[in-house]
């Protein structure tokens, strides 16, 4: 595949640098928000271990095991904030298949090791369990 790279692409521009910004490490761009209290209190919940360790979330849990917090009056999943909390704002991409979520390398839903979290999209969430053998889901609706 032929691919131009020159500051001036014309139309492919924008995607590259997208799916660029979905493999790259680190690549929310913003800065952390420095820590407030509620950041604390954040971490307060959430069991550090080593750097590799999982980091389970030990507060309040939805049904399907993510961690849940409130942020700003709403629900929100204890992960994604993690995430926020380390590695700046999760972008917001309003086009069809490219919206950004949190993804655990680990499978483990509570954990809310910063090291153990990227981004990703639905598409990339779903390739991956397929990659890593986690097709459970699969045989239980065939
Ligand atoms: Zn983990």
């Amino acid at each position: 595949m032929q691919r131009f790279l020159g500051p001036f692409e014309p139309n492919g521009a924008v995607s590259s640098a997208e799916e660029h910004l979905v493999h790259t490490e680190g690549a929310a761009g913003s800065i952390p928000a420095p820590p407030t209290k509620s950041t604390t209190l954040f971490w307060a919940r959430v069991q550090k271990g080593a750097a590799d360790d999982c980091w389970p979330w030990q507060g309040a849990t939805m049904k399907n095991g993510y961690g849940r917090v409130k942020r700003r009056g709403k629900a929100e999943l204890a992960h994604r904030e993690a995430f926020r909390l380390t590695k700046g704002e999760i972008p917001v991409i309003k086009r069809p298949y490219a919206t950004l979520i949190v993804l655990h390398r680990c499978d483990n839903r509570a954990c809310c090791n910063p090291d153990h979290l990227y981004l990703g999209t639905y598409m990339q969430n779903a390739r991956d369990m397929v990659d890593r053998g986690r097709t459970q889901w699969d045989a239980k609706r065939g």
